[in-house]
């Protein structure tokens, strides 16, 4: 996979390269280019922003630079994401659904935003999303890449070292997961589950079961809500 992503802050993406991320770069599992907007400026000042139309605060980024840069870091099988506080919410499922795409372009907004005409003109070319990473709002779009970026990578065959890990995670079967614990067996008082040390797997996969369905129920019960109805058999509606 191919990942580039459009700044004018590059320093920012450094993490981009670092732990599983950089890992996966060093064994060309993915390839990352980080582009300075600036560079697609015409004058002195490499101004990237301008005054809003129809007033009020801030500045807003200018469509000449921003499609200058869209045309020569986008191609025919880009997916071009646009974070803003204003998209759809990011979720597991886009993360998995990006993690099969063969090139994401990323342009990272600041001041009050990217000029609407860039989202729309590239939208004549090439998938675009406009995506959120949460309800509240950021300084810049970067935090956002990054965050979307690690999603996504560690879902690609061969980043993770264990792929089975990816399958347990929260959100993967629509619940969240339940807790995990190691050695030792007691600290501080606290001891494991006494399940855990069962050795009984059968017994260990209901308990996990249940585990992940009352957190669920206790911390997002909108999660529940939206299961399959054939997704809970018996035994998890008891719970
Ligand atoms: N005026 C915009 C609004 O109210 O929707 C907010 C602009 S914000 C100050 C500047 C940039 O930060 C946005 O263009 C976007 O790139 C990024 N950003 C801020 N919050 C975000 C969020 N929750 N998810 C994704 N990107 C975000």
């Amino acid at each position: 996979m191919r990942i580039d992503v459009v700044t004018i802050f590059p320093e920012y993406l450094a993490p981009l390269r670092a732990a599983l991320l950089g890992r996966a770069i060093e064994r060309g599992l993915i390839q990352v280019d980080v582009h300075d907007l600036r560079d697609w400026t015409h004058d002195v000042h490499r101004a990237v922003d301008d005054a809003p139309y129809g007033g009020g605060p801030g500045m807003v980024m200018k469509p000449q630079v921003w499609g200058d840069a869209l045309d020569a870091v986008c191609d025919e099988g880009t997916r071009l994401i646009v974070p803003t506080p204003a998209g759809r919410p990011f979720t597991q499922a886009m993360a998995r659904a990006y993690a099969a795409e063969e090139h994401l372009v990323f342009a990272c907004g600041r001041y009050e935003g990217i000029d609407q005409r860039v989202i729309e003109d590239a939208a004549r070319r090439m998938p675009v999303d406009e995506v959120s990473i949460g309800d509240y709002v950021l300084v810049g779009g970067e935090a956002a890449v990054l965050v979307i970026v690690e999603a996504t990578v560690r879902l690609l065959p061969g980043v993770l070292g264990n792929p089975v890990s990816a399958e347990q995670d929260s959100f993967s079967d629509g619940l969240l997961e339940g807790p995990s614990y190691t050695r030792p067996e007691v600290w501080r008082d606290l001891a494991v589950p006494e399940v855990l040390r069962s050795g009984n797997h059968a017994l260990i996969d209901r308990w996990r079961r249940d585990q992940a369905l009352e957190r669920t129920l206790r911390r997002r019960p909108d999660l529940l809500e939206r299961l399959p109805e054939d997704s809970l058999d018996s035994r998890d509606r008891a719970v």
